[in-house]
């Protein structure tokens, strides 16, 4: 056999369809949509500004530790700079930390449904994962869930709060006492996506939590809240020596140029992401006061997307929506196969939406 059984079984990660592809499927030209969680009042104007002023500059490399970005970053969140590493999207965080700190035969721990690519990666790389199941009905990530299922081959918890694809988040508190009760030979790594977006007082950051606690690793991105998804950039932050072992395995130039000078850009531009989350707040309530007046069920979100109870098979209000144009997302796991994700778009894109669902809905009754 060419590749191990993990590979042989692996099924790849389904991104959203891309709006082109819709586009071209079904003869329109202004499909929206709804179903990757990016920003949609685009990147910050300095972002683009600062990448066009580079765009001449790329027959060097880039800077390898992304220097430059790193000093700003770190100054902004009051964090050493040692204790930052930039991937390729946080996604090769995530694979950075699993292929170095997770050896063949040990495992990782993640709630399910929570962000499909951990056992992807896990699996890819020949490592073990178990999932530790949200508790029915109300989706509630519990901590005591996650510290009772710790066995002793476990290396790392992925945390990913606020979480993908429900929306809900593990309160502060919780996140404390799990990390003072775990291991200090277990990484806890919480991947904070969407933590920008968070407007509850308990759904925030745990960084400041990193100074006493260095097995504590945080993963963010600038694919959301910063608008630059298609450039490929995340980071985490962590202790120094921690985040000195994923600065051995990462290869050299592993961020590109214009992806580092968009971020520089985006990290000035604190107008664009105060836009971009009083927009969402926006739309979140706009959605959900329709669905509340519609009758319709969702899990509250603290993040730039919301889950909503179609009451029957979630996949034909997929469909429904997508002849429509809109692009939402129908995830093909047991536990919310009758819900649909729904990515906060701008004011516009939103009353799309709710115009397009309600129809939907009565069609199908
Ligand atoms: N973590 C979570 C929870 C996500 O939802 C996503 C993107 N969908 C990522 C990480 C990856 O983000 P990126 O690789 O674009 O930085």
């Amino acid at each position: 056999m060419l590749v191990s059984k993990n590979v042989e079984e692996l099924k790849p990660y389904q991104p959203g369809k891309p709006i082109k592809e819709v586009e071209r499927e079904l003869g329109i030209s202004d499909a929206i949509k709804l179903a990757s969680n990016e920003n949609p009042m685009g990147s910050s104007p300095k972002a683009i500004e600062a990448v066009r002023s580079i765009l001449a500059e790329a027959n060097r490399y880039p800077e390898g530790g992304c220097y430059y970005l790193r000093k700003k970053l770190a100054f902004l969140l009051k964090m050493p700079e040692e204790s930052i590493v930039f991937g390729n999207g946080s996604n090769e965080i995530i694979e950075l930390i699993i292929r170095t700190f997770v050896q063949p035969g040990e495992e990782i721990l993640y709630f399910d449904p929570s962000f499909a690519v951990y056992p992807i990666i896990a699996k890819a790389a020949d490592r073990n994962y178990r999932a530790v199941p949200l508790r029915p009905t109300t989706f509630e990530m519990n901590v005591d869930d996650m510290m009772d299922a710790i066995g002793e081959s476990t290396k790392v918890l992925f945390l990913t709060t606020p979480n993908n694809p429900v929306g809900n988040y593990i309160p502060y508190p919780q996140l404390k006492r799990l990390v003072e009760e775990v291991s200090t030979d277990i990484l806890v790594c919480v991947d904070e996506a969407y933590v920008e977006y968070a407007t509850q007082d308990d759904c925030r950051s745990v960084l400041d939590l990193i100074r006493q606690h260095p097995n504590l690793v945080v993963m963010r991105t600038f694919s959301k809240a910063y608008g630059l998804s298609g450039y490929r950039i995340g980071y985490a932050v962590g202790s120094a020596e921690i985040i000195g072992y994923l600065n051995k395995t990462r290869q050299p130039f592993n961020v590109n140029l214009l992806a580092q000078t968009a971020a520089e850009g985006a990290l000035d531009d604190v107008e664009f992401l105060t836009a971009s989350v009083e927009n969402n707040s926006q739309g979140l309530e706009l959605i959900t006061a329709t669905l509340d007046r519609l009758g319709i069920g969702y899990v509250p979100s603290q993040a730039n997307f919301i889950l909503i109870h179609t009451g029957g098979d979630g996949s034909e209000v997929f469909q429904g929506l997508m002849q429509r144009g809109i692009i939402v997302r129908h995830i093909p796991h047991p536990m919310i196969t009758e819900y649909v994700r729904v990515t906060v778009g701008t004011p516009e894109e939103n009353a799309q939406f709710i115009a397009r669902f309600e129809e939907v809905m009565r069609q199908l009754g």
